[in-house]
């Protein structure tokens, strides 16, 4: 943008869409501000310092996948991309210990790529295998999108064995989308499977940081700062009012009035629904609080351990059979933390018994539950521990989620919706928000006359998947 003519912006809620909204903004030329409610970058994906443990933990692991194309963009725009720790492996671990190891072969052409070590692996019956490849089979063809059945009545109907849906269905897929088999919407969890299993060995790598999650985000707001815009902490919106003549935003913050010409709300939708009354008055606000109203939590919940010695020298691993889903071991992960022994991070996904359980109890559940996956625990003192529970941590995907996701386009003049809840295809993860954003910038410079492409495209299906995909 030329000087003289240079127009401003302000992105409400520093999450991952609003970090890649401001980042795509700021780097058009548009001057940029970050308007956050809180005093740190990263919302529902962030680190802190636990006061209870003195040490700074995430809100809980957050994983990522080869095919996030514009988180991993994203991340490159904030010089953040070489603190990712990718692994292209997985461990599955029974409860008495029993390891079965997942990784995908390097000689063989996708989708089969995963297929030897499906094939050997012990924690799964023979029938299982073969339902799982039969399901894999059903879903090399993309699942209509219009599609209102749900994943737990389409693996009924594809004859899912018992241990292929607790070992496999419900563990790997059900977490990835944060609800029970019952309640996903199909066309997602056949996504899932496509992105993470069938389309590309580097489409399903998973990558994880390894540095807290607000240290992996402050080359945003340096980047921000580099292009003459800024994070503005600490300062909740409480409204909006649009002026006619000087065509331009003015914002109530808790930190003050902010004017700009354009507005981008990056909010969670109940955070946005909070804020629609305090918005001036447009046609498609009813619309689209209908939208919102229509949308529903998932919680997930961490347990953050630290022991006196080494439990076990797996990264990370999936256990089976009980009620801790995954086992991170930050330790090995974050290797700079030079703890003495070791600091261990358990995951369970959509699990509303979980979340209802006091410190204690989540805790004591937790060491017994791996004690069954892991012997060391037996012997080693824990020193300390940490419950964090994100009650909203996700919105749910049920069938019929797309007739009530909105677009970008919002009820208001310049001013655009981002936010991982908004219409990108994708579930209620850091994809879904960096892609939400993308798409938000991209409107913004479409109304300003300056169109740009921010949308990282997706990975090319490889081998053989080539063939199946939809535009071959
Ligand atoms: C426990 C947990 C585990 C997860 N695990 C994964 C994972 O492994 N992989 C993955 O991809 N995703 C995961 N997710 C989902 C992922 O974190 C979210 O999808 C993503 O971070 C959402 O980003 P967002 O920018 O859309 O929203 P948010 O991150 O919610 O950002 C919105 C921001 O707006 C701010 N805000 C709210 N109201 C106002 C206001 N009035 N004024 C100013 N600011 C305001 C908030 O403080 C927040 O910072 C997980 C989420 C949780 C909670």
């Amino acid at each position: 943008m030329q000087n003289g003519t240079e127009k401003s912006a302000i992105v409400i809620g520093a999450g991952v869409a609003g970090m890649s909204a401001a980042c795509a903004l700021a780097d058009s030329g548009l001057n940029v501000r970050l308007v956050e409610r809180r005093s740190y970058l990263g919302g529902r994906a962030s680190s802190y310092l636990h006061p209870g443990v003195n040490e700074v933990i995430d809100n809980c692991q957050h994983v990522l996948f080869g095919c996030c194309t514009n988180l991993i963009g994203f991340y490159r725009r904030i010089g953040a991309d070489e603190k990712i720790h990718w692994t292209r492996s997985m461990t599955m671990i029974e409860p008495g210990g029993r390891p079965t190891l997942l990784a995908s072969s390097q000689w063989l052409p996708a989708p089969l790529h995963g297929l030897p070590s499906l094939l050997r692996a012990k924690t799964l019956t023979r029938h299982d295998k073969m339902a799982l490849a039969r399901a894999f089979g059903a879903l090399l063809r993309p699942v209509p999108t219009n599609s209102r059945e749900n994943l737990g009545d389409w693996l009924r109907r594809n004859g899912q064995t018992q241990g292929a849906i607790n070992r496999f269905w419900r563990l790997v897929i059900a977490s990835a989308l944060n609800a029970d088999i019952d309640v996903i919407a199909l066309p997602y969890a056949a996504k899932v499977i496509r992105e993470l299993f069938l389309n590309s060995a580097q489409a399903g790598a998973m990558g994880m940081s390894s540095v807290p999650l607000s240290e992996l985000y402050a080359g945003a707001e340096e980047f921000l700062k580099q292009h003459r815009g800024k994070v503005v902490f600490n300062a909740g919106v409480e409204a909006a009012e649009w002026d006619e003549e000087t065509s331009q935003w003015t914002l109530a913050t808790r930190a003050g009035i902010l004017v700009a010409d354009y507005l981008v709300l990056a909010l969670p939708f109940e955070a946005a629904a909070k804020l629609l009354p305090h918005m001036p008055p447009a046609d498609g606000v009813s619309s689209l609080a209908g939208q919102i109203e229509r949308h529903g939590h998932s919680p997930i919940c961490s347990v953050h351990l630290w022991f006196d010695r080494e439990i076990t020298s797996l990264e990370h691993a999936v256990l089976l059979d009980r009620e801790i889903h995954w086992m991170y071991n930050k330790s090995r992960l974050q290797p700079w933390r030079k703890t003495n022994g070791s600091y261990l991070e358990l995951v369970i996904s959509a699990s509303q018994r979980f979340a209802a359980l006091t410190r204690e109890e989540a805790i004591d559940l937790s060491l017994r539950a791996l004690a069954e996956f892991f012997p060391a625990i037996a012997t080693a003192k824990l020193e300390k521990a940490a419950l964090v529970k994100e009650v909203r941590a996700t919105f749910t995907v049920p069938p019929g989620i797309d007739g009530f996701r909105p677009t970008s386009t919002s009820p208001w003049p310049n001013c655009v919706l981002a936010g991982d809840w908004t219409a990108t295809g994708w579930p209620s993860t850091m994809e879904s928000a960096a892609r939400s954003g993308h798409l938000a910038a991209e409107a913004v410079c479409a109304a300003l006359g300056a169109p740009r492409k921010f949308l990282n495209p997706d990975l090319k299906p490889r081998g053989l998947m080539q063939l199946l995909s939809p535009s071959s």
